[in-house]
């Protein structure tokens, strides 16, 4: 197939390189030079202009930064939407905000195109890997359509509704995750505190109720586990920042539907006041260090 993707940075790179080893034409669009020029490295072209590189496209992909940038490229002055074929289908898979995900896909209908949201989970190692879970919004039939394309880049694909319902299912995993990180390093800092052995109270919580994900692959006490970004001094992994942005689209979907989030509400302060604290660059669970001790 012929594939447009826009956005070719951490994620969007990996992505579209998978698209080409499984044997798809894949046009490449980003705003940074030089990764459009990792992109070529990887097999793919390099579109002149983003309406060059929907031209003929039977699907076109997205994977930006924010909700603006997505509706900049699409709806913007010089938007892609109406240079898109009537009969290709649309997949945004950057983390936005639903509303904006459902205005995108309502404006997409009006001209009679198909849009879905497919934002993704596993991170920079699952779009290396191939092994993303693609969350989609949308009608059923255009995630049926989405599905042989997303195989290419994923292992996992869900559809948790309508349109704006992959972005709402997303920040709803992520604000869990947040709060079950926080928890698990709170825990452990206790445990630690009173003499404890941090992997061998890990291993005491794994297996008794206080068992999460964050324990399971992703223990944040330095040396507990091997491979993981703790271990690392917090490189590379899932940005603070990154976390901080999940959590601040959660917050504003609670405000939209008078949600209680306490929980999440907390989770966003205290990931505000690490990223603050010079720490936004470093993975999410450094928030163990946050419990640190500062006399010590
Ligand atoms: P990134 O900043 O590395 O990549 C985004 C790319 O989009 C950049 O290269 C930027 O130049 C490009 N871009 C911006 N506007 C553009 C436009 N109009 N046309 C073409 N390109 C444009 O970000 P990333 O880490 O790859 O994340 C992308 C999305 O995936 C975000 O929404 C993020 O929340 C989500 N996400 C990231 C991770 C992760 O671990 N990095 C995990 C899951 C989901």
């Amino acid at each position: 197939m012929r594939i447009a993707f826009f956005g070719v940075g951490h994620m969007g790179g990996p992505m579209a390189a998978n698209l080409v080893k499984a044997g798809h034409e894949v046009l490449a669009f980003d705003l940074v030079p030089a990764l459009l020029q990792e992109a070529v490295n990887a097999g793919a072209s390099a579109a002149d202009s983003p309406k060059q590189a929907v031209e003929n496209a039977e699907v076109v992909i997205s994977m930006l930064p924010s909700g603006a940038a997505a509706k900049g490229l699409y709806l913007g002055d010089d938007g892609i939407l109406g240079a898109i074929g009537q009969d290709s289908l649309i997949i945004d898979c950057s983390t936005i905000d639903a509303a904006t995900a459902r205005d995108l896909a309502g404006a997409a209908a009006d001209s009679g195109r198909v849009m879905i949201d497919a934002p993704v989970s596993g991170g920079v190692g699952g779009a290396k890997a191939g092994t993303l879970t693609f969350i989609c919004g949308g009608p059923e039939d255009a995630v049926e359509r989405a599905r042989a394309v997303l195989e290419c880049m994923g292992s996992k694909i869900f559809r948790a509704g309508d349109n704006g319902a992959g972005q709402v299912a997303k920040i709803c995993n992520n604000m869990l995750l947040a709060v079950h990180m926080i928890g698990t390093a709170e825990a452990l800092q206790l445990g630690v505190d009173h003499g404890l052995d941090p992997k061998v109270l890990s291993d005491i919580m794994f297996a008794s109720s206080g068992r999460n994900w964050s324990l399971e692959v992703y223990n944040p006490w330095p040396g507990v586990m091997e491979g993981v970004p703790s271990s690392n001094d917090y490189q590379g992994g899932f940005g603070v920042n990154l976390m901080n942005k999940d959590l601040g689209l959660a917050l504003e979907a609670a405000l939209a539907s008078k949600s209680a989030t306490p929980m999440g509400a907390l989770a966003k302060s205290l990931y505000g006041l690490h990223a603050n604290a010079g720490n936004g660059g470093l993975d999410f669970s450094s928030i163990q260090r946050f419990f640190k001790h500062r006399d010590e």
